[in-house]
């Protein structure tokens, strides 16, 4: 019977009847490098003024994170959105979503997500037991929407990225899930391809992070839904494993 919020999910991904959610053992953590990522290599224009600018940002507990996005015109961008659109959900989440910018939903309501591919990405969450909000934050690159959902601009990202840096430190997720070529360039520091990327455990700060496609990217490549379900599968084996390993430690 189609009842649950999973089944929903997999017909929504066009999985349903074949896919069903298996327990396995959690992938190994040897796989999770040490420490790593740090802003775009892509940010060429990174000067000593957006260093010092990082920096404070680095110290800024969440309202003044929040008061300094708010007012921030550090790219052009905020000249053509609506408003500025923080983040969402539990700010002491174990899962940290990241996708790319707000789009025109996005820019309305100020919340990211809750358009098209918004829809979807509760969906994805549902499958695998999650929902917004409840153990969950999702954020973007870019605070504020591109004119048209144009793709980010490099100096963009430089200016934004450490609000999204700032928020990882301060939530300290358990595992990321980067969605898409922006916030995998973003925190992995990496110019490869999200179906190179996927399928590994990689690292941003000492934090696990697995690379799977955004799900805008999935409204219109149908076949990658199947791949992005294999990629959530992925996470939720990781979590799974990433918390047995944290009660085992806490028994000492
Ligand atoms: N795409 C994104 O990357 N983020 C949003 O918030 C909406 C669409």
């Amino acid at each position: 019977m189609m009842n649950s919020r999973r089944e929903l999910f997999l017909e929504e991904m066009g999985l349903t009847p074949l896919w069903r959610l298996r327990e396995r053992a959690a992938p190994a953590m040897q796989d999770a490098p040490a420490s790593a990522g740090q802003v775009s290599a892509s940010t060429e224009q990174v000067s000593a003024d957006v260093d010092d600018r990082a920096a404070r940002i680095a110290r800024m507990n969440w309202p003044e994170l929040k008061a300094t996005v708010a007012a921030c015109a550090a790219c052009p961008l905020r000249k053509t959105c609506k408003q500025t659109v923080f983040g969402v959900g539990d700010e002491q989440a174990d899962w940290l979503l990241v996708g790319e910018a707000p789009g025109a939903e996005e820019d309305a309501r100020g919340e990211p997500f809750v358009g098209q591919a918004g829809r979807l990405l509760d969906s994805m969450l549902a499958g695998i037991g999650l929902k917004r909000g409840a153990d969950v934050y999702i954020a973007n690159v870019l605070k504020c929407r591109p004119p048209g959902n144009r793709n980010p601009e490099p100096f963009e990202v430089a200016q934004c990225a450490p609000h999204l840096i700032r928020q990882v430190e301060l939530i300290q997720p358990k595992l990321i899930l980067a969605m898409g070529r922006f916030a995998c360039q973003t925190l992995l520091d990496t110019d490869a391809s999200i179906a190179s990327l996927r399928g590994r455990l990689h690292g941003y700060q000492g934090v696990p992070l697995i690379v799977t496609y955004h799900p805008a990217y999935l409204l219109r490549n149908l076949p990658d839904k199947a791949k992005a379900w294999e990629d959530l599968c992925f996470a939720r084996r990781t979590m799974a494993g990433l918390r047995s390993e944290a009660s085992m430690q806490e028994a000492g």
